[in-house]
């Protein structure tokens, strides 16, 4: 299938469409929240209509973001050895799963990683630590290793260190942390089902404690868990109301040894369907397409550019992401380019 660029396609008054997509493109433009009965007939809608959907969503990603996409990379700087019982982790304490399992690595190793992202032109490095929260002396090693990264490199840094109380994010704020993310997963309601170690509260109070330091916040979710359509509307509306600046979405990736093996609720359209509800919820929200892109997406994946703005290059926690060239000719061939730590427009691609 050869699916047009919309970067020129759209005119200033679009049809309406059969779905009215187009209509809560307009509302969503004006700063109007979708109703939920229309966000539920989105995620139910048919496939006829996916393209002309994700042509709606496209109109709010490029009122925001233009056809700029931004690139983050992941480092899984602490694996696995995790007290908590997250069902889709291989990392879990209740995960049988064969990953690689080691203690926070040495700084030697964050930079060198550093020094790779920066390389594939990511504005943003996440660094990311397995746990319920950083021991004392972990989380010492991370205020040093962000203040090391941030000397050497102009990238933007995130932090994922798991449950975070007040005093720690003020001092990773003094150390330099431009972002911490902080999942909510699933909805409230939810939430229970695939974690019961933690409560979706807990995961609240964090993103609290780094919007009170002053630090951007990213905070998003995973598909594919046995939501129900009302679950992910209701996770959608409450990063709304958080008011997160960046929101990573992810499709589950049913890895062996964890309780979601062999899982597939997941369609390529679906998770088009959910990234184009988010885009008309969070209309200029960074909204990433994070794990599970090439697993539940696959051939699609170039569509999910319509609407999100931004993606991981290189791996992901503990599985595979495609070879950075593809990603890099993805996102040349669907005519968008990629965007600096500062928003600029980079010239060149790999
Ligand atoms: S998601 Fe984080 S807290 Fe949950 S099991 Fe995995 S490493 Fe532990």
């Amino acid at each position: 299938m050869t699916v047009a660029p919309l970067t020129t396609a759209i005119p200033a008054v679009a049809p309406s469409g059969s779905g009215g997509w187009f209509s809560l493109a307009d509302q969503s433009l004006a700063g109007d929240i979708i109703s939920r009965e229309d966000a539920h007939r989105v995620l139910a809608s048919p496939d006829a209509e996916l393209l002309e959907l994700l042509a709606a969503a496209y109109r709010v990603r490029r009122h925001h973001w233009g056809n700029r996409v931004r690139l983050h990379f992941l480092l899984n700087a602490q694996s696995g050895l995790c007290p908590e019982d997250c069902h889709y982790c291989s990392q879990s304490k209740i995960s049988s799963a064969e990953i690689e399992k080691y203690p926070f690595m040495a700084q030697e190793q964050i930079l060198a990683a550093a020094e790779r992202a920066h390389s594939l032109k990511a504005g943003t490095f996440c660094m990311v630590i397995s746990g319920r929260s950083p021991s004392d002396r972990v989380f010492n090693q991370v205020l040093d290793t962000v203040r090391e990264v941030k000397a050497r490199y102009p990238m933007k840094l995130c932090a994922c260190l798991g449950l975070l109380n007040e005093q720690q994010t003020q001092q990773l704020a003094e150390a330099g942390v431009d972002r911490v993310n902080h999942n909510l997963n699933t909805s409230e309601a939810h939430h229970g089902d695939i974690c019961t170690t933690h409560t979706f509260q807990d995961r609240m109070d964090t993103l609290r404690a780094v919007q009170s330091a002053g630090i951007t916040t990213c905070s998003g979710g995973i598909f594919g868990m046995g939501e129900s359509h009302d679950d992910i509307i209701d996770m959608a509306l409450t990063l709304r109301q958080i008011n997160v600046t960046s929101v990573p979405l992810n499709f589950l990736i049913p890895i062996p040894g964890t309780p979601f093996e062999g899982r597939q609720d997941l369609t390529p359209p679906q998770c088009l369907r959910i990234l184009s509800l988010f885009r008309l919820l969070l209309p200029s929200q960074e909204i990433r397409i994070a794990g599970g892109r090439e697993v539940q997406l696959r051939h699609l994946q170039p569509l999910g550019l319509y609407a999100a703005n931004s993606i991981f290059i290189g791996d992901y926690l503990t599985t595979p992401g495609q070879a950075a060239q593809a990603d890099f000719d993805m996102i040349r061939d669907a005519g968008f380019v990629l965007e600096g730590p500062d928003g600029e427009a980079l010239p060149e691609m790999g």
